[in-house]
């Protein structure tokens, strides 16, 4: 007789919580009858790179053939950019995708992987899904403890260590020195992980130096992406900079065509979009600050944030708070599944649709007051 598919499928994955990603645009304007704003998945609020558009569409013309799966062009653009040796470089359907290979390539059963908790839960499903064990330290705070995370790094069976810097949620950086520390803390058993998707968007001058120890040969790998900053999300391409040895090896594991012919064009044709870079910068620090300010006024609390999104406080169970937004056609994305129950986090969008995200959250304010208000007199 046929085995059911419990039985088939490892406890290690069914035991899985899935990824929550942000609601699509369409599904939530159809459910509430108007047009919505899309402030869940930190993307990009002024579009692609047009430069990334135009290279991307002349390169449909040659669609009818499987790409160069290695990603040649790409790997040696972005080789001279960053002064990176061609073999340390991989392309990844996002830099999600790389996370997934580099948990397939280095854990099995019996490894340790250690991460914070309250960061990106891929971290955590990429490692659970090879039945490793996960170690999550505890949050400082908003901010990673790095004493904890190195501690658990020297762990006799940990062989990687996820840091997000900035972390995803809570929108916090840690410095190049406090990293260099972290690093010598760690030992040199273990890969660092180095999770720099919003890098383009941080402007603290303490913030990074991770391809200095790439270049340095340090066992450290540094994760980017053109899904933020360049506004190809949907185009699904990333790369990792890391030691040649771990690259070949991952390269072995990744699926021969994973990054198609069209993102790699979009890429290298947003790579050399300066101006879009530039301009996305400056409207997210308007953007921030914009943020920022409405909600101090509204006297709310949130995580002081370097990225293009802010963790903000609800002061209790935040879903309510989402569902009165979401009626106004605003989305944002409780973040109960990503360790922080009374929070909601917001992308920065255009200097109108924070506008109307601030606006919303003031009339929920005031709609939660009324019914506080109607609560003690009855
Ligand atoms: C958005 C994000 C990524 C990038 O995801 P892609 O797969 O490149 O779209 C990676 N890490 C973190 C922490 C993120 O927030």
């Amino acid at each position: 007789m046929a085995k059911g598919i419990r039985e088939l499928v490892p406890e290690f994955i069914r035991e899985l919580e899935p990824y929550q990603p942000g609601r699509p645009i369409e599904e939530v304007e159809r459910e509430i009858g108007m047009r919505a704003v899309k402030l869940a998945s930190n993307e990009n609020p002024l579009g692609p790179s047009p430069k990334g558009m135009e290279a991307a569409r002349a390169a449909m013309t040659e669609a009818n053939r499987y790409p160069d799966g290695s990603g040649y062009y790409l790997r040696r653009a972005l080789g001279k950019r960053l002064d990176i040796s061609e073999d340390q470089l991989i392309l990844g359907a996002g830099s999600t995708e790389l996370i997934d290979l580099l948990a397939r390539t280095l854990l099995q059963p019996g490894d340790d992987a250690v991460a914070s908790e309250g960061s990106f839960p891929v971290y955590y499903i990429s490692t659970q899904a090879t039945g490793a064990r996960l170690v999550r330290t505890k949050l400082a705070g908003y901010d990673f403890d790095l004493e904890a995370m190195a501690k658990a790094g020297r762990g006799a069976r940990t062989k990687i260590v996820f840091l997000a810097n900035p972390n995803n949620p809570t929108g916090r950086m840690f410095t190049a020195d406090a990293f260099e520390e972290f690093l010598k803390e760690a030992g040199e058993d273990a890969v660092i992980v180095l999770d720099e998707a919003y890098y383009e968007y941080v402007e603290r001058r303490d913030y990074s130096r991770s391809l200095e120890l790439v270049r340095a040969g340090k066992n450290v790998i540094v994760l980017r992406t053109f899904s933020k900053v360049y506004g190809l999300a949907g185009m699904r391409i990333g790369y990792a900079a890391g030691p040649a040895e771990l690259i070949g090896e991952m390269n072995k594991l990744r699926s021969p065509f994973n990054t198609s012919s069209v993102a790699q064009a979009a890429a290298l044709g947003a790579l050399e979009d300066k101006e879009h870079v530039e301009r996305s910068v400056g409207m997210n620090r308007a953007g921030l600050k914009q943020l920022g300010r409405g909600l101090e006024e509204m006297g709310v609390e949130y995580a002081r944030s370097v990225a293009n999104f802010l963790l903000v406080e609800a002061g209790q169970d935040a879903r309510p708070l989402s569902a009165a937004l979401l009626r106004q056609g605003i989305i944002v994305r409780p973040m109960a599944w990503m360790g922080f129950p009374n929070a909601i986090r917001v992308s920065v969008g255009t200097a109108e649709e924070n506008g109307k995200f601030l606006q919303a959250m003031s009339e929920a304010s005031e709609l939660r007051k009324a019914a506080g208000q109607k609560g003690r007199r009855e």
